[in-house]
């Protein structure tokens, strides 16, 4: 285990502005926090989080990185808080240790490809500071050095297979190849013992049969490169049992077919001396037509810069080489955590937080796209979109940034979406239509008795919550229209005081072009067709002597727009009694007109037999509607006058002013004016009564 000046020696070699002291006291405290727990190796618990932190020194990261390794496992693991956290080590410390331990929630959920697929995207999503995914996958990488201490055949396994299938197409996508190499050869390791051993094998025959090859090529090239000017840095290695097995399968090839086991890396001042070392390499050895990359002309997606070629190095022995400049090497080494390190130095002091290095990163993931680079095929751009919630069972649902409960809801079945009455987010009760964030942990409350929501609609952001709504509010619409219709239907052919036969009615349909009866209960609801226009149809001649009633011209003045009434549905806003916006009001269907909108202490409600009354509101899209007044004015010059004034000052349309009584004294009119609402129309009676030429005012209802 590392000490702890060794750590700090460790961080101020490469940034010697470092804060010394945030990281001497993360160590202390992640020692005592840690206590006497103890590892599956048996080692104390807190030598992991110090090991971490220094996988972390490898890759050069800040101070508060370092501090983060030291801490990762104090929330989740020890009586430690978040808030204490922030306390002693500060606002950045506290979110990212936050971001790792929320990271650590995923593990363990890997049951297939898809799930597999999602967490990978969930992890970077989950990742708005990188630093958090880095501290993530360096603490992973501990866990699978040290895996071996596992007794359990099965939890190995378990984490092996989680490692392949994430963490290490992870670090691959942020181009941490050193960290993807060891993951992937450690999980194979814990996968594929068999394999893993036969390949090791066999590795160990080659090297027997033909003495240190690795160390003779090495030099070789080297020699070679050193006689034509060329001063490169060649380091070769066998390449490791998993690249091996992964040929061997993605070319279908048994382990004798496959000579190129040896790989080589040929690292040169410049870029010029790039191509001329391959030019010299070329010439000394024939090339293996098909094997060359240039990678440093066109960089693969995620920045990597190499020229790669493999060639025949004796008549059994291929050899691949990799040829890079000292600063492509690192970068490949250590992705983009290098460029990071690097840029920081630039300005002398460590950049304060890492967002402009996550633009980069996002802006180089989202253009990855071929499978060759990533094993991914989605473009991150695609999950800055998305936010990612688990079940209260931790599967984790994936769902458009915005979405809310009941997006979550019928991402997860249709039945929990349509009876969803409230939501839990992370186990505090929260309005449906409050926007999730990621890593929210999300229990919906349903009840049986629950329909969707028309209201939903306006919150919700997912495809399949939305059309669901909008189907239930279609269904709900049409069967509303239905009944509305049917009712009308039953009224006017009540009128003909005969019993109507169903061819009647057939043929009464075909001279409405309507096909069935709901047909014509829609068209009666809608007010498509006129209750005349039915009578007729059924009864041809009917309406002749029968004495229909007369209504007032369908459809508002203004725009007017009610709430609880079917869409669809036409209405009209009651004679009689003249409601605004701001009175109480029902609706009453009525026959030819659709339905006629009342005040609720409207004298014709009391009149049975007007149908059901429908329970209405006011629109907010309601601009005016005409209220009726009765005014009683002196029987002077200037009277109507100062009452007109007084309307046109409060910006009352009149629409009708009929006098309706009159003696010597006084004369009483009917006014009909426009009116926003309840509130005006009071202010208008207010002035009004307020006015000596006028003796009294009052609306009239009925
Ligand atoms: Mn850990």
């Amino acid at each position: 285990m590392l000490r702890q000046y060794e750590l700090v020696d460790r961080v101020l070699a490469y940034d010697p502005d470092a804060d010394e002291d945030l990281l001497n006291r993360a160590y202390v405290f992640s020692i005592q926090a840690h206590g006497s727990q103890l590892r599956a190796s048996g080692d104390p618990y807190f030598s992991h989080p110090i090991e971490v932190a220094g996988i972390l020194t490898e890759l050069k990261l800040d101070a508060e990185t370092i501090a983060t390794g030291i801490l990762h496992d104090t929330i989740e693991d020890t009586v430690a808080t978040t808030e204490q956290i922030e306390r002693l080590f500060g606002a950045n410390v506290a979110r990212l240790v936050d971001g790792v331990t929320k990271l650590s929630k995923i593990e363990a959920q890997t049951e297939n490809e898809r799930a597999a697929e999602n967490l990978r995207k969930f992890l970077l999503a989950m990742s708005d500071d990188i630093r958090v995914l880095l501290v993530k996958l360096a603490d992973r990488l501990h866990n699978m050095r040290t895996l071996h201490f596992i007794k359990s055949d099965e939890k190995r396994r378990r984490i092996a297979r989680e490692t392949m299938d994430i963490y290490a197409p992870l670090a691959e996508r942020i181009g941490l190849y050193g960290f993807m190499d060891e993951l992937q050869a450690l999980s194979f390791k814990h996968l594929e013992p068999e394999g893993y051993d036969s390949i090791v094998k066999r590795l160990e025959l080659l090297r027997a049969g033909g003495g240190d090859m690795v160390a003779r090529i090495t030099s070789g090239i080297k020699l070679l490169l050193g006689q034509s000017g060329i001063e490169a840095d060649v380091r070769g290695r066998e390449k490791r049992p998993f690249s091996i097995w992964k040929k061997m399968q993605d070319r279908r090839m048994a382990f004798e077919n496959l000579p190129d086991v040896m790989a080589f890396r040929v690292v040169v001042p410049d870029t010029a001396g790039a191509y001329r070392a391959l030019g010299i390499i070329h010439q000394r050895w024939p090339a293996v037509p098909g094997r060359f990359k240039d990678f440093i002309s066109t960089p693969k997606r995620n920045g990597y810069r190499s020229l790669h070629t493999t060639v025949m190095h004796s008549e059994r022995v291929r050899i691949e080489i990799q040829i890079r400049t000292a600063e492509m090497d690192r970068e490949a080494e250590f992705g983009l955590a290098a460029h990071w390190a690097y840029k920081q130095g630039d300005d002398g002091a460590p950049a304060r937080h890492a967002y402009p290095w996550l633009r980069d990163l996002l802006e180089i993931l989202e253009q990855a796209a071929t499978p060759e680079e990533l094993l991914e095929h989605t473009r991150l751009a695609m999950f800055q979109d998305q936010v990612f919630a688990f079940t209260p069972k931790g599967e984790l649902i994936q769902l458009p940034a915005g979405a809310c409960p009941v997006d979550f809801a019928y991402a997860v079945h249709t039945d929990l979406g349509d009876t969803c009455v409230g939501s839990k987010v992370n186990g505090r009760v929260v309005p449906l239509r409050t926007p999730l964030a990621n890593g929210d942990q999300v229990e919906i409350l349903r009840s049986k008795a629950q329909h969707p929501d028309p209201l939903w609609e306006g919150f919700v952001v997912s495809v399949k919550a939305r059309s669901a709504v909008r189907r239930f509010v279609r269904q709900q619409q049409r069967s509303q229209q239905l009944k509305m219709g049917r009712t009308l239907y039953d009224e006017v052919v009540a009128r003909l005081k005969l019993p109507l036969s169903d061819d009647a009615v057939t043929a009464g349909l075909a001279r409405l072009k309507l096909a069935d009866r709901n047909a014509l209960y829609l068209a009666l609801a809608r007010a498509t067709v006129s209750d005349t226009a039915v009578l007729e149809a059924v009864l041809p001649g009917s309406t002749a002597n029968l004495k229909t009633k007369k209504r007032g011209k369908a459809g508002p003045r203004a725009p007017i727009s009610i709430r609880g009434l079917t869409p669809g549905v036409a209405f009209q806003l009651a004679d009689c009694c003249h409601p605004i916006p701001g009175d109480r009001i029902v609706g009453v269907a009525c026959p030819g007109t659709g339905i006629e909108v009342h005040g609720i202490d409207c004298a014709n409600l009391a009149d049975p037999g007007e149908g059901e009354w429908l329970d209405l509101h006011w629109g907010e899209e309601t601009e005016s509607a005409v209220a009726r007044l009765f005014a009683v004015v002196h029987n002077q010059p200037g009277s109507l006058a100062a009452l007109t004034a007084i309307l046109a000052h409060h910006g009352a349309n009149i629409v009708n002013l009929t006098l309706k009584e009159r003696d010597r004294a006084f004369h009483g009119f009917v006014v009909d004016i426009e009116v926003d609402d309840l509130a005006h129309l009071t202010n208008i009676i207010a002035a009004l009564r307020a006015t000596q030429a006028v003796v009294s005012v009052e609306r009239v209802k009925a």
